[in-house]
């Protein structure tokens, strides 16, 4: 029998029998409940990563998980061969929640920028009449839609994208938040969609110019070309309102979501979108076994009551200018720079005596607090929404003291 596992012989493992495609910090998580997680240890710390803001909810969300498990005692999957009687219920709340005619349902963040890809170019052949295999889409440099070959097409960044080429053509890249350079792009009449993140989340939290989207959004209509959201890391309730491109009043025509629709419970995506784009795709077509399974059917109902029922999208808009206010006022040269919207922020790190933004997350760790550095200088801070406000003061005044340790 083996020995009780350590955080040592657990990291161990990973890196024997494990591909070596992340770079963790040293700790080993065995528990979750709310905005906190524990190691193997025992040692508690508060979560401000979110698993890259999936578990909105909270960890183990006890209606989520409930869903859940009464589901997976019932039945786990049918594949799409069949009916099953949970999708349909799901499908007609999803698209009544988000206010789109129909959804297609996929697994994870870059099966649903896959999908929606490749609708927008069904869209631009059979409803634009873009000629065959002509049809380009608009992305923006620093992207982040994920790790297949087809995605990481699109990324501007050497370590997604250097040597896996070959790469899927018929993408432009502009720079991001530069509403000159998507008119230029828009003059070319085969430009099918445009595929924006309301907020680059892995690019650093970088928020756009208040009006981007909006404008970028009625320049698209202009040119008959589809405003495409990446909302994988901004939606559900993360950046204050229920998706980001609420800030600016504007409607996708298509829209992506992954992560927190399952509240980090199982993995759920998501495109919505109305008929005319939706039903250019027929069947046999597209698909996935396990896309809209009975189980995510559950699950992310669930974890969308959840998000109405606790009013998560104020929580994140009031604790957000909380947490910026605090950071801001902490008197170190380290703090360069604080932005973000809601509970979606990042702290630029300036570094000190060869102390960089890892050094103040090992730090943050050991103080009971863990966040991730995004690039060599930027920490994000994405707490699980249900923090409280007591919770989230007493975090920032452990990050105050990480950062002027140093
Ligand atoms: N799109 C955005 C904006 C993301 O932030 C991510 C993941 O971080 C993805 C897509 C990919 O999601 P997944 O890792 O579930 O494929």
């Amino acid at each position: 029998m083996m020995d009780k596992l350590t955080s040592k012989m657990a990291i161990e493992l990973e890196d024997k029998h494990g591909a070596h495609n992340y770079h963790p910090l040293p700790v080993v998580l065995s528990k979750g409940k709310g905005a906190k997680v524990w190691d193997v240890e025992g040692k508690e710390y508060f979560d401000f990563l979110s698993a890259y803001s999936a578990v909105n909810q909270g960890h183990c969300h006890p209606k989520i998980v409930k869903a859940m498990t009464d589901q997976a005692n019932t039945l786990t999957l049918t594949s799409r061969a069949f009916y099953s009687d949970a999708l349909g219920v799901y499908e007609k709340y999803v698209t009544e929640y988000f206010g789109y005619d129909k959804i297609l349902p996929m697994n994870t963040g870059a099966e649903g920028d896959e999908t929606a890809l490749k609708l927008c170019r069904r869209w631009a052949y059979d409803v634009k009449g873009v000629p065959a295999n002509e049809a380009k889409i608009i992305v923006c440099s620093d992207n982040f839609h994920g790790r297949t070959i087809t995605v990481i097409s699109m990324s501007t960044d050497p370590d997604s994208k250097a040597s896996f080429g070959p790469y899927t053509p018929g993408f432009v890249v502009i720079p991001y938040n530069d509403l000159d350079a998507l008119g230029k792009a828009l003059e070319d009449p085969n430009v099918a969609g445009f595929l924006v993140e309301p907020i680059q989340g892995e690019a650093g939290v970088v928020v756009p110019e208040e009006g981007y989207l909006s404008k970028a959004y009625a320049m698209c209509k202009e040119k008959n070309v589809l405003f495409i959201a990446d909302e994988v890391q901004t939606g559900i309730a993360r950046t204050g309102k229920l998706l980001a491109c609420d800030h600016e009043n504007v409607r996708p025509d298509m829209l992506i979501l992954g992560k927190a629709i399952s509240g980090g419970v199982y993995p759920v995506s998501a495109v919505l979108a109305d008929d005319e784009i939706m039903l250019t795709i027929k069947p046999g077509q597209h698909g996935s076994t396990f896309g809209g399974n009975p189980v995510a059917a559950k699950v992310a109902t669930a974890a969308l009551e959840v998000v109405k029922e606790e009013g998560l999208s104020d929580r994140a808009e009031k604790l957000g200018k909380i947490f910026r206010d605090q950071m801001k006022k902490i008197d170190s040269e380290m703090v360069e720079l604080v932005r973000g919207k809601g509970l979606l922020n990042a702290v630029v790190i300036k570094p000190k005596n060869g102390k960089t933004a890892m050094d103040v997350c090992l730090k943050m760790a050991e103080n009971g607090v863990l966040a991730k550095p995004t690039h060599d200088h930027i920490i994000r801070f994405a707490p699980p929404l249900v923090i409280s406000e007591e919770e989230l003061m007493e975090a920032c005044k452990r990050i105050e003291d990480s950062i002027l340790s140093f």
